[in-house]
C-alpha cells in the first residue's frame, strides 16, 4: 500500500457573498472530490494550531510531521533549497527579490517589472567577496535566494525589504544583542550595497532603461533563516518519499527532508499521470497544487471555483488508485478571497482508502467535512494517522 497526499494550497475559504454565502469549494462542481469524501473519512484540520495563520511552509512541514515550532526559523532556507542551492546545517539564507530603486534607494517596483531572465545579473553578483563568509546565489526570474556560509553568523537580522513601494530600502539590523547578529547585519548591508553598485551599471539594466523597463538594480532580502536539520523522510518513516510541486518553497522543504523532487507539469491531468508514475517508484507522494491560493490572494472567488473544478478533474485520475492505496486531499491553510491572505481558519481533509472507517459525509467542503469522522485534528496528526492506516506505525507500549 502506498500513500498520496494532495495539498491544494489555500483551497479553503470563507462564505462568499457573490457565491450566495457559499465557499468556492461549496459552489464548485466537484463530483470526484465528493466521491472520495463519500468513500473516505473526513474532518477539519488546524494546520498548526487553532487560530494560527500558517504559512505554506510551516503548514507543509506539519503535514510531513516535522514540528514547525521546532524546525522553522524563516522561509529563506526552504526557498534557497528549492532553487537548487546545496545547503548545510547552519547556513543563513534569505529570500530576495530583484527590485527597482531610485537614486535615493526608494523602492519603485518590488519585482523590477517581473524581470524574467536574471541569470546574467546573478553571475555578476557572484563576484562579490565578503570577509569570512562564502556567498551563494540562485535566481528564478525576479525571485532570488541568498546564502551566507561561515562561522559566527545569525539569522536574527531584519529584512531589508520594506514590503512596500514608495519607501526607502530598510537597513539590515540585528534583532538581538549578539555579536553574530550584529556581524550578519553588517555583512548583509555590505552585500546589498555592493550588489546595488554592480546592478546599477550592469548592461542588462542599461538595456532595460533604454527600452523603458524598470532596472533590476537592488536585491531586497527578507525571511532570514538558519538552515535546519530535518530528519531524513525515509529514515523517519521507512517510506521512500517524493514531492511534485511548482513553488520553490515546497520543493525546498521536500529537498531538505531528503525526498525526491519532481517539477510539476502545467496541465492538471498530465500532473495526475506524473503522480501515478512517480508512485510506481516511491511509497509516499506529496503533491502541492498552488493555483487556488493564487486566486485567493487575487481576491477572485470565480477564479478559485474554476481552479477547484480543474483540481476535481485531476482527482478523478486517483479514484482507482484509492481502491488499494490511501489518498489524502486537504488544504494547507485558508486563503479567503475576501482577505487576500492566509487566515487561521480550519481546513477540510479527506482520507480515502481500503480500510478507512467511512462517515456520513458525502461532500468535500469546509462545512460538510466539519461533520466528519476525523473530527478536528492538527496538521501534525496527518502522518501518524496515515502510518497507522498503512499498518506501518510502531506500537506505543506492550
Ligand atoms: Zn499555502
Amino acid at each position: 500500500m502506498k500513500a498520496l497526499v494532495v495539498v491544494c494550497d489555500g483551497l479553503a475559504d470563507r462564505p462568499v457573498k457573490t457565491l450566495g454565502r457559499r465557499t468556492p469549494l461549496e459552489a464548485a462542481d466537484t463530483p470526484h472530490l465528493d466521491e472520495l469524501a463519500e468513500r473516505g473519512i473526513t474532518g477539519i484540520v488546524d494546520p498548526v494550531a487553532p487560530g494560527i495563520r500558517a504559512g505554506s511552509d510551516t503548514s507543509h512541514l506539519a503535514i510531513l510531521g516535522y514540528d514547525p515550532c521546532k524546525v522553522y526559523t524563516g522561509r529563506g532556507p526552504f526557498e534557497a533549497a528549492g532553487m537548487g542551492i546545496e545547503l548545510r546545517e547552519g547556513d543563513i539564507a534569505w529570500r530576495c527579490n530583484f527590485a527597482t530603486v531610485d537614486k535615493n534607494l526608494v523602492v519603485e517596483d518590488r519585482r523590477a517589472g517581473r524581470i524574467e531572465d536574471t541569470s546574467e545579473l546573478i553571475d555578476a553578483l557572484r563576484s562579490i567577496r565578503l570577509e569570512g563568509v562564502e556567498v551563494k546565489l540562485a535566481s528564478l526570474a525576479y525571485r532570488c535566494a541568498l546564502v551566507f556560509r561561515g562561522k559566527g553568523l545569525s539569522h536574527m537580522v531584519s529584512d531589508t525589504d520594506p514590503h512596500a513601494t514608495g519607501v526607502k530600502v530598510h537597513p539590515a539590523q540585528p534583532l538581538d544583542n549578539s555579536a553574530e547578529a550584529r556581524r550578519t547585519a553588517q555583512l548583509l548591508e555590505e552585500f546589498s550595497k555592493r550588489a546595488h553598485e554592480i546592478l546599477e551599471k550592469h548592461e542588462v539594466n542599461t538595456r532595460r532603461r533604454k527600452h523603458g523597463l524598470p532596472p533590476a538594480n537592488y536585491l531586497l532580502a527578507r525571511g532570514a533563516g538558519v538552515v535546519p536539520t530535518l530528519e531524513d523522510f525515509h529514515r523517519r518513516y521507512r517510506m521512500r518519499g517524493a514531492c511534485i510541486a511548482t513553488t520553490a518553497i515546497i520543493k525546498g522543504i521536500a529537498r531538505l527532508a531528503g525526498m525526491k523532487v519532481i517539477e510539476a507539469e502545467k496541465d492538471y491531468i498530465a500532473r495526475a499521470k506524473q503522480a501515478l508514475l512517480a508512485l510506481e517508484d516511491v511509497d509516499f507522494l506529496l503533491m502541492n497544487i498552488k493555483e487556488a491560493d493564487e486566486a485567493g490572494h487575487d481576491h477572485s472567488p470565480e477564479r478559485k471555483v474554476e481552479v477547484i473544478e480543474a483540481i476535481d478533474a485531476m482527482v478523478g485520475e486517483f479514484l482507482d488508485f484509492a481502491e488499494e492505496n490511501y489518498v489524502v486531499v486537504m488544504s494547507d491553510h485558508t486563503t479567503p478571497c475576501s482577505v487576500g491572505d492566509h487566515t487561521g481558519d480550519v481546513v477540510p481533509v479527506l482520507i480515502a482508502g481500503p480500510e478507512v472507517r467511512t462517515d456520513e459525509v458525502t461532500q468535500f467542503n469546509e462545512r460538510a467535512c466539519a461533520k466528519g469522522g476525523l473530527n478536528r485534528i492538527r496538521g501534525m496528526d496527518i502522518m501518524p494517522i496515515l502510518l497507522d492506516l498503512l499498518n506501518k506505525s510502531e506500537k506505543f507500549g506492550a
